[in-house]
């Protein structure tokens, strides 16, 4: 007769705790996911890539142990449509968030990489910057920069969260690492694997750089030039000369810190001070103008670009050693990217949005010890719509419906697979800020073809010889047989995608809002 005496029950119970650790241990063999996330991180400022605007120690970190790849971009160059992207592994038509100003609130119920994850049975977080103007979905732990524009303040943000909304004291990259660390902390408890998005506001307008890059302002610096900062811009198209971009009439007083940063404590006043205040008063005292004050302006801009990069570059050095210390970098992929790059001065613009390589290519560095080879680098062309792709693979979860991109693992094997001969662009946020028409276009190894539909123009570059898109040869004598190529392609992906003919209506007070709210912000 069977006794289940102090023992057995023992030894019963212990064969029900390994039948579910064994369970347990295949879901632990899956990887955790930590995807790092900053927010108009240009190609040219991460070390990693070569000559950089600021050194990024940290964010290198993630290229030496895993990959760099040199050509990744993304399909929509804004804001919360390369979140919308990111989540759904869609391009914006099919995500339904075109626009940050006239689209949202994003639709969290469709399907996404959270909800996947969290479905398969991962413990899922977001923390930081989430511009989508919705609760997010798909996540157990949420905690937010919230604000009523979804920018927030790089000092002492307000977060919201499932509890209500938070008001802090300190530096927006050092808070939401602090809340980062925190939650991985219990995560790490949990016998399930975690995926992670790590999101940074920096370095976004209007670029305020962290306490310690304030202590060490050095007003004489002065940094590299870029080539094209006194461009004229109307030898190319008329869209381009539409655009109200140019650091010489729309970098605003707040962004050269000739005005102070609002709702600063009186520590963070004086550090502030400390930086700009003397090199302020020379500023007024000189009566600069024409180019020298686009050159004071540019310097300023840059400079605070620079040291937001470094202030952020500090703290994913801070959540990299502890998942160091802390033994989870073995079954962590953990990825750097951004959510487009940015004019740094190139046109002598600041700002994003256009298909041009410094606004649509983003940095992406993965990092997977034991799968792909620290310090190997891809020129595989890749976009956004693949994050969430790669990572459902990676994690063993199949989407329900179809995403547009497609997984990047075939990459790390030794034999690539072909890849996508061409990525598809397409920017929608006109009437918007900075001016800029509606485009799309198409992107090959070698080419890139755009259309502005609203202005019926057209611009053809050649990225080998012209790598920074300034010289336009469509209708230019040799070019009729390449054209019709790319415009062929270009439709192929307009079919393939189900790219709609129509666009999205838009309010018709929307456009003289946006003009006025920037004639508003160049007054104040
Ligand atoms: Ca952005």
């Amino acid at each position: 007769m069977l006794k289940f005496d102090g023992n057995q029950t023992g030894g019963l119970v212990s064969t029900l705790f390994s039948l579910i650790f064994s369970v347990g241990s295949t879901a632990n063999e899956r990887p955790n996911i930590v995807f790092i996330f900053s927010d108009d991180h240009a190609v040219s400022a991460v070390s990693a890539y070569g000559d950089s605007l600021v050194e990024t120690p940290n964010i290198d970190r993630i290229a030496a142990g895993g990959i760099r790849f040199d050509r990744a971009y993304v399909g929509n160059a804004i804001c919360g449509p390369s979140r919308a992207t990111l989540l759904t592994g869609l391009h914006s038509h099919a995500n339904g968030f075109y626009s940050n100003e006239w689209s949202g609130p994003f639709d969290g119920e469709q399907q996404t990489l959270s909800s996947l994850l969290q479905g398969a049975g991962y413990q899922t977080a977001v923390i930081g910057k989430w511009h989508l103007y919705s609760d997010p979905v798909g996540f157990d732990h949420w905690d937010v920069i919230d604000n009523v524009f979804e920018q927030g303040t790089y000092y002492n943000p307000v977060f919201r969260s499932p509890n209500g909304v938070e008001e802090t004291t300190g530096y927006v990259a050092d808070l939401v690492t602090d809340k980062t660390i925190a939650w991985l902390g219990q995560a790490k408890q949990e016998d399930r694997p975690f995926f992670l998005l790590y999101n940074h506001k920096t370095p976004h307008r209007d670029w305020l750089p962290g306490p310690e890059e304030l202590r060490d302002w050095n007003e004489e610096e002065q940094l590299m030039e870029p080539d094209s900062l006194f461009r004229n811009l109307v030898d190319l198209t008329q869209a381009r000369s539409q655009a109200r971009m140019r650091i010489e009439d729309y970098m605003t007083d707040n962004d050269v810190k000739l005005r102070m940063g609002k709702d600063l404590t009186p520590g963070q006043e004086a550090l502030w001070q400390n930086a700009f205040a003397e090199g302020n008063r020379q500023y007024e005292k000189s009566d600069l103008t024409g180019q020298d004050d686009v050159r004071w302006k540019y310097q300023r801009y840059i400079k605070t670009y620079a040291a937001s990069v470094k202030s952020m570059d500090r703290q994913i050095g801070r959540l990299l050693d502890y998942l160091e210390t802390n033994g989870l970098m073995e079954n962590t992929i953990v990825l750097y990217s951004s959510d487009q790059g940015f004019f740094l001065g190139e046109n002598g613009w600041f700002d994003k949005r256009w298909m041009d390589e410094v606004s649509s290519q983003v940095p992406l560095l993965m990092e997977w010890q034991g799968h792909i080879k620290p310090g190997s680098t891809s020129d595989a062309l890749v976009q956004n719509i693949d994050f969430a792709p790669t990572l459902l693979a990676a994690a063993g979860v199949k989407p329900k419906t179809p995403m547009h991109g497609v997984s990047l693992l075939p990459l790390f094997k030794d034999s690539p697979k072909p890849w996508h001969r061409d990525l598809y662009y397409h920017f929608y946020e006109s009437p918007g800020f900075h001016g800029v028409a509606r485009h799309y276009g198409v992107r090959t190894e070698r080419y890139k073809l755009v259309y502005y539909y609203q202005n019926d123009e057209w611009e053809l570059f050649d990225l080998v010889t012209d790598p920074e898109d300034q010289v336009n040869l469509y209708g230019k004598q040799g070019y009729a047989a390449i054209t019709k190529d790319l415009q062929k392609r270009l439709q192929a992906l307009r079919a393939q995608y189900q790219v709609p003919e129509i666009d999205p209506e838009v309010p018709w007070y929307h456009g003289p809002l946006i003009r006025a709210v920037e004639k508003l912000m160049l007054w104040l």
